[in-house]
């Protein structure tokens, strides 16, 4: 049986939403609630180390849901949050390790289960959809050029790896002085594959009102589904 680990971020100020997106309330709880509860229901996750901002350290995560191990300390980066909640894995018990947005509360029980799959065949997979929008590479307000879209992909979280291999990327990272947007970015840098999965498009990261909002329509429509 394979130790599956989740580690949520949550530890981020949410600049662009004036106050931390992961807090604000969706459909009576926190975004970042939401996030928890589907590691927390996913029957192949062993456990969740939850990483938050100084301010909201404490126990009530822990307290409301049993898989939350470990609730630690955020960094100034992404990756230094992330690495925090890495540090308290148990390299024993651990084989698998998804990192997941706290502020991506739709996260889905099969994209969980597609991203452990792939990250146990490939060594580390990523949920990415394909860029619909025409992209356009500019300076000073002019397009210097169109780019190919075709092969251009969002990608979104949880991302999976292998233990090993996120070990080694987070050393070498430190070693190089090497700061990425997403934490395959360190396992790219190393040479080794990382397997592109497919994503869900309701899977999306709250990081302005409207996608709030869009978050409260994707929900309501799934109740409405359900009755
Ligand atoms: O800022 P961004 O949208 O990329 O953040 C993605 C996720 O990483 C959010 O859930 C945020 O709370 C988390 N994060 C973190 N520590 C940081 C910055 C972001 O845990 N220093």
């Amino acid at each position: 049986m394979t130790g599956v680990a989740a580690i949520v971020g949550a530890a981020g100020e949410g600049r662009r939403f004036g106050s931390p997106k992961q807090f604000a309330l969706l459909a009576g709880r926190s975004v970042l609630e939401w996030s928890l509860a589907a590691f927390e229901a996913h029957p192949r996750v062993g456990e969740i180390v939850l990483v938050l901002p100084d301010e909201a350290l404490g126990p009530r995560f822990a307290a409301a849901f049993a898989k939350v191990r470990a609730v630690v300390r955020g960094g100034v980066r992404r990756q230094d949050s992330v690495l925090a909640g890495f540090s308290r894995l148990d390299r024993h018990r651990t084989d698998i390790v998804l990192i997941h947005d706290g502020a991506r509360p739709l996260v889905g029980d099969a994209l969980i289960r597609r991203i452990i799959r792939e990250a146990a065949v490939h060594g580390a997979a990523l949920p990415a959809l394909p860029v619909e929008d025409t992209v356009k590479e500019g300076a000073d307000n002019r397009v210097v050029r169109t780019v190919d879209r075709s092969r251009l992909y969002r990608v979104q979280t949880p991302q999976g790896f292998t233990y090993e291999i996120l070990e080694e990327a987070f050393r070498r990272a430190a070693e190089d002085g090497f700061t990425g947007t997403d934490d395959a970015s360190l396992v790219e840098r190393l040479g080794k594959p990382v397997a592109l999965v497919e994503g869900d498009p309701q899977n999306i990261k709250i990081t302005t009102l409207l996608d709030l909002k869009w978050a409260e329509e994707i929900l309501h429509d799934a109740n409405r589904a359900r009755v």
